[in-house]
C-alpha cells in the first residue's frame, strides 16, 4: 500500500509512534524516525523494521520543539532517502496541573513540543512535498482538544491548536496535492497513560483503552492513496469518549 514512499515519524521511538513506524514499514514504506531521548529504543524498532520489513529505517535525534534541529534533521532525512512523502507529527508530552497551580514553564514546554514541534515539522518539510505535487501529513491530536480535560489546560490547548495548524495546512497545500489530516485518540495503552485510573475507562462506550497499532492503522490508511479525497479531517479514534 505504501511501497517506495518515505514516512518521517516524530516520536517513534515508543507508544503510538512506534506502532505507527512500524505499521508504515510494513506496508511497504521506508522509514525516518525521529527520537529525542530514547535512542536505544528507537536503535532496536530500526533495527526490526529493517530485517522484518526489508525496508531502509534510519533513526535521527531531534528534539522537535527547535526549529533549527528540524531544518537540519529533515535536510538529512532527505539526503538519505531522497524525500518525503508522508510526516507524522506525532512527538508530544503532557505536563498536568490544575490551571491556577500551572506554571508557565510546564505551559510553554507543552505548547513548544506538541504544537509548534508540528508547525517546525510541517515547515521542514513543505518545499519537498510541494516539489514533488504529493503528500500526506498526519497530525496526532487527542480528544482533549475537543471536549477539554482538567488538569490539562496547557496539553488540550496544544491539542486543538494542532487542529486550527491541521486545518490551516490543509487549504494552503490542498493545491500543490498534499493532504493534512488530524487523529484524534483517546486512552492509549501507552507511556503516557500508564498511571491511568480504572475508573476512567468505565467512562468510555466502548468499555476499553485503545492500543497503538489501533491508531496506526488509521495512520497507514490516512498515508495512502485510499485517502486521496480526504483532507483538514480530525478523526477521532477514542472508542466512543467523545460522542
Ligand atoms: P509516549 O509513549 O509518552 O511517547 C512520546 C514520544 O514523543 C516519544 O517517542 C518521545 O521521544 C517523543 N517526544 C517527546 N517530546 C519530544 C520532542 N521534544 N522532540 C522529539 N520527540 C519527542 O506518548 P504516546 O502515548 O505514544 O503519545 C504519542 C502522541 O499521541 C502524543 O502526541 C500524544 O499527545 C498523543 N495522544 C496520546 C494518547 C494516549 O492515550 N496515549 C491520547 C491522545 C493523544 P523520546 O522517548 O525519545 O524522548
Amino acid at each position: 500500500m505504501l511501497n517506495g514512499k518515505v514516512a518521517v515519524v516524530t516520536g517513534g521511538s515508543r507508544g503510538i509512534g512506534a506502532a505507527v513506524a512500524e505499521a508504515m514499514a510494513k506496508n511497504g514504506a521506508d522509514v525516518a524516525v525521529i527520537y529525542r531521548g530514547s535512542k536505544e529504543k528507537a536503535e532496536t524498532l530500526c533495527a526490526k523494521i529493517t530485517e522484518e520489513y526489508k525496508v531502509k529505517a534510519n533513526c535521527y535525534a531531534c528534539d522537535v520543539a527547535v526549529t533549527k534541529e528540524c531544518a537540519d534533521t529533515v535536510a538529512k532525512i532527505i539526503e538519505d532517502f531522497g524525500g518525503v512523502d508522508i510526516l507524522v507529527n506525532n512527538a508530544g508530552i503532557t505536563k498536568d496541573n490544575l490551571l491556577i497551580s500551572m506554571s508557565e514553564e510546564d505551559f510553554d514546554a507543552v505548547i513548544d513540543t506538541n504544537l509548534k514541534g508540528a508547525f517546525n515539522m510541517i515547515k521542514a518539510c513543505a518545499r519537498n512535498l510541494i516539489k514533488k505535487k504529493a503528500g500526506k501529513i498526519i497530525n496526532i491530536s487527542s480528544v482533549s482538544a475537543l471536549i477539554g480535560t482538567a488538569g490539562q489546560a496547557n496539553y488540550a490547548a496544544s491539542k486543538a491548536g494542532l487542529i486550527a495548524l491541521t486545518k490551516t495546512t490543509a487549504r494552503e497545500l490542498a493545491s500543490r496535492g498534499i493532504n493534512c489530516n488530524a487523529i484524534a485518540p483517546g486512552f492509549i495503552t501507552t507511556d503516557m497513560t500508564e498511571s491511568l485510573e480504572d475508573k476512567y475507562l468505565s467512562s468510555i462506550p466502548l468499555k476499553r483503552a485503545g492500543n497503538p497499532e489501533e491508531v496506526a492503522s488509521l495512520a497507514v490508511f490516512l498515508a495512502s492513496s485510499n485517502a486521496d479525497y480526504i483532507t483538514g479531517e480530525v478523526i477521532r479514534i477514542d472508542g466512543g469518549l467523545a460522542i
